[in-house]
């Protein structure tokens, strides 16, 4: 079994009150499939420039994420650079150079085209549709962000009609339909077409909202955060490549998902970019998971 992501692929500057990253390994696909490698094969597709360092490639590859979709085109690589604030659930976003992205039509190798999985990370709604006219998985999830509800909204709709699952922030809920109840909200957006619609609320945890059925998981409270960079993206890979790993999306198999969503993300959270996630392996989820069933038995 194996999942494709299409997104970015980045080099990141980050301050948090904890230090400084400057142009370490980042981007939306980065994450979720380092996340995503520990459970199922995993096809990145993305665009990289001629400064994208060999070593990021190099980690890639070690994780057996499969590049072939990775295109290494003429210019400079996606940049993205943030600062979060003491209370670090708030980050204010310094400068996002878009470079080789700007002119990126996603091309998806043989292989990837036949995944049984697709996750579409936060790029603008009309390169979505190009991949999903390029492939027909069984099951399709798909993340935004603010900017493409609020300048791209007719777009954005025709990707949420043909996508089975959202995974989306609860702002982004509010900015989608309006609703500052998320249940409300939620079934606003399974109107639009996903049946599957996870909203995610940081530190507080995140919610899934599944045909009649619905599911709240905690997060895990963390002594040390030192950078939440990617932790949505991660939370994804966690989620979609344990779906894989299980060739099921039924409610209960969902929620194993997004906790093993939370799980990964968690792990994110620890060190700067995604340091943390090269470290871990399923050993170490498999103990965090045993955590969240403790932390929400009663
Ligand atoms: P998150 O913390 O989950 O919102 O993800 C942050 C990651 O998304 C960073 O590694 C960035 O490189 C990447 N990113 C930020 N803005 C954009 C954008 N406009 N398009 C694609 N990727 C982005």
């Amino acid at each position: 079994m194996s999942v494709t992501v299409v997104g970015s692929v980045a080099l990141d500057t980050v301050e948090t009150p904890w230090g400084r990253n400057e142009e370490g390994l980042g981007g939306a696909a980065t994450f979720f499939s380092l996340a995503a490698a520990n459970y199922t094969t995993v096809h990145l597709v993305g665009v990289v420039g001629a400064d994208f360092p060999k070593q990021h490639i190099e980690l890639l590859q070690k994780k057996s994420i499969n590049l072939d979709g990775l295109e290494r085109a003429a210019g400079k690589t996606f940049r993205w650079s943030g600062r979060y604030h003491d209370d670090v659930n708030m980050r204010d976003t310094l400068d996002t150079q878009l470079n080789v992205f700007e002119q990126f039509h996603p091309k998806l190798p043989a292989d990837a085209r036949k995944s049984k999985y697709l996750f579409l990370g936060n790029i603008h709604p009309a390169l979505q549709l190009e991949v999903l006219d390029q492939a027909e998985p069984a099951f399709v999830a798909l993340d935004t962000m603010n900017l493409w509800i609020n300048i791209q909204l007719e777009e954005l709709k025709k990707v949420l009609a043909r996508v089975d699952a959202i995974i989306i922030n609860d702002s982004e809920v509010r900015d989608l339909t309006g609703h500052r109840n998320l249940v409300k909200g939620a079934a606003a957006v399974r109107a639009l077409g996903p049946r599957v619609v996870v909203i995610k609320k940081g530190e507080h945890g995140c919610l899934l909202f599944h045909e009649g059925e619905f599911f709240s998981a905690p997060a895990l409270p963390l002594e040390n955060v030192v950078d939440p960079t990617g932790a949505g993206d991660t939370f994804a890979g966690g989620f979609m490549g344990y779906l894989s790993q299980q060739d099921a999306t039924d409610f209960s198999t969902l929620k194993r998902a997004v906790v093993h969503g939370s799980v990964v993300a968690s792990f994110t959270c620890e060190k700067f970019g995604p340091d943390r996630l090269m470290e871990i392996g399923p050993g170490d989820i498999r103990t965090r998971y045993e955590q969240f069933e403790r932390l929400s038995a009663f």
